[in-house]
């Protein structure tokens, strides 16, 4: 049994402490790949780092958890977009542990960027994510209008898209499928307040499509017992995850992890069984 986390924030300062007990952990929970999602310049930075330097320990400690990064700049930092940080985002994304271009896209629900610096710093990634053969890694709140307005220009010329932690509703995710979207659901689906709806349209999302993750050190499942006393998420908690969204759609937790490891390793272009050498060998 393996599984994907294809959203852990683990260059978020919750994780500075522990980082090599909470890889740990991950790998005895059945992760075998984490995504480790940049969200600035320094954080796609560091993403890469922590994935080159997890690599280069990897052999000698035999573990099969691989790490990979994306290089990206989140909708709350796009007033941070300048063009010398998208130089440094598309250098970035050409090296060989960088499998997607993002976070990127809008988020209007928090506002942390003005909307029309949010518009632009989107598209200017996607710009950047045509360029190359790997997919963008999306993210949107709020937003959907607009998201799909400017998405729709650019799908054709993508390699793929992840839409990660979907939380919209059903006319949304109908419209990403439709555009050939993948679907990322997280622990968000373990929350009966808000999350009741996923539990219906984690259904609708086909075999090939549908990936599970964490968002930690966010989106701790708030039906998780005992929950950690610290409240924060982690890539093991993955397979929590990966429980709820197997019952929801009705397979067994084995298939799920099957099929939905699977998706992740090929949308990210990675060989489907990793092996310990990982996924290529040179760290240029
Ligand atoms: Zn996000």
């Amino acid at each position: 049994m393996s599984l994907v986390d294809i959203a852990g924030n683990l260059t978020n300062k919750a994780f500075r402490e522990d980082l090599p007990a909470v890889l740990e952990r991950a790998a005895g929970a059945g992760v075998s790949l984490i995504v480790v999602a940049g969200v600035s310049t320094t954080t796609s930075h560091r993403g890469w780092e922590m994935a080159s330097d997890h690599r280069s320990a990897r052999n000698a400690k035999l573990t099969p958890l691989e790490l990979v990064a994306t290089s990206g700049i989140h909708p709350h930092h796009a007033s941070q977009a300048s063009s010398q940080a998208l130089v440094e985002v598309a250098d970035l994304a050409h090296k060989d542990l960088v499998v997607a271009i993002g976070e990127c896209g809008l988020d209007y629900n928090r506002d942390f960027s003005p909307r029309d610096a949010q518009r632009r710093a989107f598209e200017a990634q996607l710009e950047i994510a045509s360029g190359t053969s790997k997919p963008v890694y999306l993210h949107e709140r709020d937003a959907h209008e607009d998201f799909t307005k400017i998405l729709e220009r650019w799908r054709p010329k993508l390699a793929g898209g992840l839409v990660h932690c979907f939380t919209g509703d059903r006319k949304t995710l109908e419209r990403y499928l439709a555009m050939d979207l993948h679907i990322g659901f997280t622990g968000w689906l373990c929350d009966e307040r808000r999350g009741q709806h996923l539990r219906e349209l984690v259904r609708l999302v086909p075999r090939g499509r549908i990936m599970v993750e964490t968002d930690c050190p966010y989106i701790l499942p708030r039906d998780m017992s005992p929950k950690p006393k610290s409240g924060r998420n982690e890539p093991a908690f993955v397979a929590h995850v990966a429980r709820a969204v197997a019952e929801a759609r009705g397979e067994s937790f084995e298939d799920l992890a099957a099929h939905t490891t699977a998706t992740a390793r090929s949308f990210f272009g990675l060989p489907l069984r990793p092996g310990l050498d990982g996924c290529g060998r040179s760290s240029a």
